[in-house]
């Protein structure tokens, strides 16, 4: 343990011995703020995969001769991605990776951190009733608790989610014209932060979900889109992650991802002027569960990144050189004091950045990754990074 904790003083002594040995201009250190900054658009669709197990995914991909998951191998090719994604430190189940992903809160207080910054709901079921919501049931000494559809639309952008399992009824209930925050943004735009909202609750498939975005997308637009896929996990838990159904619900998925990047790249509206987030909220395991959070298999997720002016067959770690650290095999912690590595929990973030708008009031996951191309031609990005800036950007 402990390797990915930062060890300030050695880092400089070894980036100061690397100066004296050769002319500092040899060596091009860029500081945080000499990152580029990421595309800008005006529509971003953001899909949770759920229960895509990164080492399952990454296998299956290298051993594809016939294009069955040909949607998701151009993610790779042409989009920046990670086979090594984190989870929340302290939860590898639904729910709970979801609220992360639309808050950017981990579930616990984090080492160092006040108590306001967690959103503290750890249940995975349908909520009681429709009075049940996150600021009421979650982290009580938050008060309200922010979301991506709060940030998009208070700033007059519209908002939709989809979603293939009741338990998502949460998120419209938490941010709807009884219990959404009022606007203090700008204009108006009311207490409804969710515009559009659907919820099939698959039992399956998630086929009957994805019919209805394939029809909502071309008609509304949304600025913010945000869709759960729940395909792979309800075929891992009756017939086991990595079996062969779960494989087939993988490539259900890649068919429903290839309809998004072909809309992307024929609607007029979102045609240049979009990104695809494709994030997962935990993995599984062959024993036809993922409930333990201390297990790789679990807490390792996939990470894709594509469209307009997004790096090109680039891996997001190399792009986050001076704010997220690989972590091989660990599970660090959210604390202060260790670089984060990329999470699930940040995709929100990632989203209301590209969108050009502010980060989530009182989260956590607050800085946007980096997915732009720094535009280097001719050199590893490795040998113009040295690892001694570690400011977020
Ligand atoms: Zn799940
Ligand atoms: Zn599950």
């Amino acid at each position: 343990m402990g390797f990915y904790k930062v060890n300030f003083l050695p880092m400089w002594l070894a980036a100061l011995g690397l100066a004296l040995i050769q002319p500092l201009s040899a060596v091009q250190i860029l500081q945080a703020s000499e990152l580029p900054p990421n595309p800008q658009v005006s529509h971003v669709i953001h899909v949770s995969i759920d229960g895509l197990t990164a080492s399952m995914l990454q296998d299956q991909l290298a051993n594809d001769t016939t294009g069955r998951y040909a949607a998701f191998q151009r993610l790779v090719d042409e989009g920046a991605s990670t086979f090594n994604a984190r989870t929340d430190y302290d939860t590898t189940v639904t729910l709970p990776n979801h609220i992360g992903m639309l808050t950017a809160r981990p579930l616990w207080q984090a080492e160092g951190v006040s108590d306001k910054h967690h959103h503290g709901f750890p249940h995975n079921a349908l909520p009681e009733g429709d009075r049940m919501t996150l600021h009421n049931s979650g982290n009580e000494a938050a008060g309200y608790i922010y979301s991506v559809f709060d940030v998009v639309h208070d700033n007059g952008m519209s908002t939709a989610l989809y979603a293939s399992k009741d338990r998502f009824d949460i998120f419209d209930i938490s941010y709807n014209e009884t219990f959404g925050r009022g606007d203090s943004t700008g204009e108006d735009n009311g207490r409804d932060k969710i515009d559009y909202y659907a919820n099939t609750n698959a039992s399956l498939s998630a086929q009957p979900l994805h019919t209805i975005v394939m029809a909502e997308l071309p008609q509304y637009h949304p600025n913010y889109t945000f869709i759960h896929y729940a395909d792979p996990d309800y075929v891992g838990h009756v017939h086991a992650f990595g079996s062969d159904e779960y494989f087939d619900a993988v490539a259900d998925v890649n068919g429903y991802l290839a309809d998004l990047m072909r809309l992307i790249e024929t609607d007029p509206v979102f045609r240049n002027n979009t990104v695809l987030i494709v994030a997962s909220d935990h993995g599984g395991t062959d024993f036809k569960g993922h409930g333990d959070q201390t297990m790789p298999i679990n807490y390792t997720v996939p990470l894709f990144v594509w469209g307009k002016d997004v790096a090109v067959n680039a891996d997001l770690y190399d792009l986050n050189p001076t704010n997220r650290q690989d972590p091989g095999a660990e599970r660090p912690p959210f604390d202060i004091d260790v670089v984060q590595p990329l999470r699930n929990g940040e995709t929100g973030t990632l989203a209301l950045d590209l969108l050009g708008l502010p980060s989530i009031p009182w989260s956590f996951m607050t800085n946007a990754m980096n997915v732009a191309d720094f535009g280097y031609e001719g050199s590893t990005l490795k040998e113009l990074f040295l690892p001694l800036v570690l400011l977020g950007r």
